[in-house]
């Protein structure tokens, strides 16, 4: 009669089951894309004016990368043309994504590259515009169009999960300019004197690469930071980044190129103005990429950690009704719309906020990836101070799932300034300006998300535990 010991030796070993042969690289990845140029003469978005289309240089796009490790866990990345996605679109998708593909928020990132040669979208920048009854449903319209296509296109890009292995290198482009430190007008000069331009920049091209199992590269995921702000006619197109994933997909054919926008809050493409410079700057981009992926790059494990959380950004100070009767009657357009709004929502009963839930992610892919999703405008000083903290391999994304406004860093904020000062009612906020403790409250958010993957291993970082742990209970799951 066998022991006891033999007997469970015995079910072990007929439990076993070898395991499955390793797939290459250990990933799955899936690529899908969808049109988004509007067949509509919804405006383009962006510059505070009335833009009606007049035609398309090319397409717009909503692109999605599903990728899922060995243990099954997966995440969506999506990238777009559009030039800002608000709150309450976002949230549509995001709400449809859990109930049809079980897909929990810090599963899925929705980035958009900020271009002003795209449409608007829902109410972002809506005291931008004059009213007019027929644009009001054709924004609308597209925006809830677009709600189902993004749906769409996660949805493809799962369906087509296949084997694939992951490499990131990084390369260089120098087109963007501190727009806060150089006069735009002399910018040409200075270019062409040779004189160093002043400001901070990040000029690093972070790229990913996506290959199947047979080789041929399905996806080529790259950033940059700085503003798709080279036209401001009313033709569709996608800016400088548009170009960029044009020439990339002609040279890379079958490959889908994706762009997120870093940290490009403050950045500007200089000189600007025309469609051969926008061009341009499209192929700069491109060859920053094709620069990375000809260097050895650095294969990316198959393992997949995510997180995410809302952090409150306070107000300065929330206005209050007799500040927005002054400002109803205001020269300024954008600044009139917005009070006149605002009174009617406290009209309706509605109490402002102290606070806005500002979105952050925290993707750890393997040991050598962290990409850190902000939402909205963050200017540069995010990317250099999160790459310098977490280090080599760190991803730092702005314009992530909702537009909201400038996110200054303290730097910026003491500076003032457009990026910095009072013009959150630009973007519809009930204040003008962020507290001066910005900075900190992100970066808590962020150390404690990057915690929560586990990435610390990239390097130690730098940020202060027990202000995070202050931070964290200030921040809300919501
Ligand atoms: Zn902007």
């Amino acid at each position: 009669m066998r022991s006891m010991v033999q007997w469970v030796l015995g079910l072990l070993v007929i439990a076993w089951v070898p395991p499955v042969q390793a797939q290459p690289g250990g990933w799955k990845a899936g690529v899908a894309r969808a049109v988004a140029t509007p067949k509509t003469s919804v405006w383009l978005a962006g510059y505070g004016t009335k833009r009606p289309p007049d035609g398309k240089l090319h397409d717009l796009w909503i692109k999605a990368l599903a990728l899922e490790d060995p243990q099954g866990k997966r995440a969506v990345l999506i990238t777009s043309d559009f030039q800002g996605v608000p709150k309450e679109m976002s949230d549509r998708v995001f709400a449809q994504l859990k109930s049809k593909y079980q897909l929990e928020r810090d599963q899925i990132m929705i980035t958009f590259s900020h271009n002003h040669c795209g449409p608007r979208l829902g109410l972002d920048l809506v005291d931008y515009y004059p009213i007019e009854d027929e644009q009001v449903r054709l924004v609308d319209e597209y925006t809830s169009e677009m709600v189902e296509r993004l749906v769409a296109v996660v949805g493809e890009s799962l369906q087509k999960l296949a084997p694939a292995t992951l490499d990131q290198g990084e390369g260089k482009a120098t087109f963007a300019v501190n727009r806060r430190d150089n006069r735009e007008a002399e910018v040409p000069d200075l270019i062409a004197r040779k004189i160093p331009l002043k400001g901070v920049v990040d000029h690093s091209v972070p790229v990913l690469r996506v290959t199947g199992a047979n080789g041929q590269i399905v996806a080529i995921l790259f950033g940059y930071a700085c503003h798709p702000t080279t036209l401001s006619f009313t033709t569709w197109c996608g800016d400088y980044p548009g170009f960029a994933q044009l020439l990339i997909e002609k040279n890379h054919p079958g490959a889908q190129a994706m762009f997120v926008n870093t940290c490009g809050g403050d950045q500007n493409p200089l000189p600007r103005r025309t469609v051969e410079l926008c061009e341009d700057y499209g192929r700069q981009l491109a060859e920053g990429v094709e620069h990375a992926l000809k260097q050895p790059m650095k294969p990316v494990s198959a393992k997949l950690r995510t997180a995410f959380r809302y952090v409150d950004l306070a107000y300065d100070h929330v206005m209050t009704r007799k500040e927005l009767e002054t400002f109803s009657r205001d020269a300024n357009a954008i600044r009139q719309r917005w009070a006149v709004r605002m009174l009617k929502k406290l009209d309706g009963g509605e109490k402002f906020s102290s606070t806005y839930p500002y979105p952050l992610h925290a993707w750890r892919l393997g040991n050598e990836m962290l990409v850190v999703g902000m939402g909205a405008e963050t200017v540069v000083d995010y990317a250099l101070r999160f790459k310098r903290e977490f280090g080599p391999g760190t991803w730092v994304c702005g314009y992530a799932d909702d537009m909201i406004s400038y996110i200054p860093s303290r730097r910026v904020w003491e500076e003032g300034g457009y990026e910095g000062g009072s013009n959150l009612f630009e973007y519809g906020r009930p204040a003008l300006r962020w507290a001066g403790d910005i900075e900190d409250r992100i970066a808590g958010g962020v150390g404690e998300l990057v915690k929560e993957v586990g990435a610390a291993s990239l390097r130690a970082g730098t940020f202060d535990p027990r202000k995070a742990e202050e931070m964290r209970r200030q921040s809300v799951q919501r």
